[in-house]
């Protein structure tokens, strides 16, 4: 079943921003001499390149681009390309593409307090919670959605990130943000909460804001994310127990039962938070 699953992921993912950014499908029509692409938000021309093997110039000079910078929503035209190549990053991280509105937050420290400044990460049932000024200065950006209140939780896992295993996890947490922010031109790291390897769990964009873990599907939902894949395997028993105390204790904060913690797979085509997690979190609902 994994090889069967994990294919169709891979394509599914790598055709996520096609599929699912806009409800455009079927803009990216193939064309006898090439194809059309629809540019979408937070596509880079070296991003295109990569997909479609065209070299940069030839996509500028192609399309008469005057700038490098794409604008979302500009029609391209690929010469002598029928299908777009899977986008190996995306593939291997927990990718989803949000058309995120913009009802601008101003961008201002006093809107970017935290729920946690002032825990200075006691342990609370297993786990110690690290608030976001503990990793990053930079503040949520302006184009964020505020979250309203919290009806559901719904569970990822990071994936695998390539020369990421031996970094400690703050930077990757780092990496994930940089990632969300530089390319795919969100307000913060999409997840509100990280669970750690080590056992602490980390506030990543705070939770009085939408998150952007789950497309089209943000609304009033909390996202945590798991660093690691757990496609074959579990998280540690630690980081496992941090995992479920945590839910635990947000459920009671937010009021929510067992059955509102949802894997990502639930909710989008995905195989996040991969199987072995998935089974774990199906065990949790029935406790
Ligand atoms: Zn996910």
């Amino acid at each position: 079943m994994n090889k069967d699953v994990s294919r169709r992921h891979v394509l599914l993912v790598g055709s996520a921003l096609i599929l699912t950014a806009c409800g455009n499908r079927g803009q990216n029509s193939a064309h006898s001499g090439g194809m059309y692409y629809v540019v979408q938000i937070g596509d880079t021309l070296s991003y295109l390149h990569r997909r479609s093997g065209l070299a940069v110039e030839t996509i500028v000079a192609a399309n008469d681009l005057s700038s490098a910078h794409l604008r979302p929503g500009t029609k391209l035209f690929l010469p002598g390309v029928s299908q777009l190549h899977e986008d190996a990053l995306a593939a291997r991280l927990d990718v989803v593409s949000e058309p995120q509105q913009v009802d601008a937050v101003p961008e201002t420290a006093a809107n970017d307090v935290s729920d946690h400044e002032n825990i200075a990460a006691p342990l609370a049932g297993g786990y110690a919670l690290v608030p976001r000024s503990a990793w990053t200065s930079r503040a949520v950006g302006g184009n964020n959605n505020p979250m309203g209140g919290v009806q559901r939780i719904t569970l990822h896992h990071t994936g695998e990130h390539a020369g990421m295993g031996g970094l400690p996890d703050v930077e990757v947490i780092r990496r994930i943000e940089s990632y969300h922010r530089n390319e795919r031109h969100w307000a913060a790291i999409g997840y509100h909460y990280i669970v750690g390897r080590d056992a602490k769990i980390y506030e990543g964009r705070p939770a009085k804001y939408q998150g952007a873990h789950v497309s089209s599907k943000n609304a009033n939902n909390l996202g945590v994310s798991v660093i690691g894949d757990f496609q074959e395997r579990l998280p540690s028993p630690r980081q496992l127990a941090a995992l479920s105390a945590f839910l635990d204790d947000s459920r009671s904060k937010y009021h929510v039962g067992r059955g509102g913690v949802f894997g990502h797979r639930e909710l989008n085509k995905s195989i996040c938070p991969g199987d072995a997690l998935f089974g774990w979190l199906k065990h949790y609902r029935s406790a």
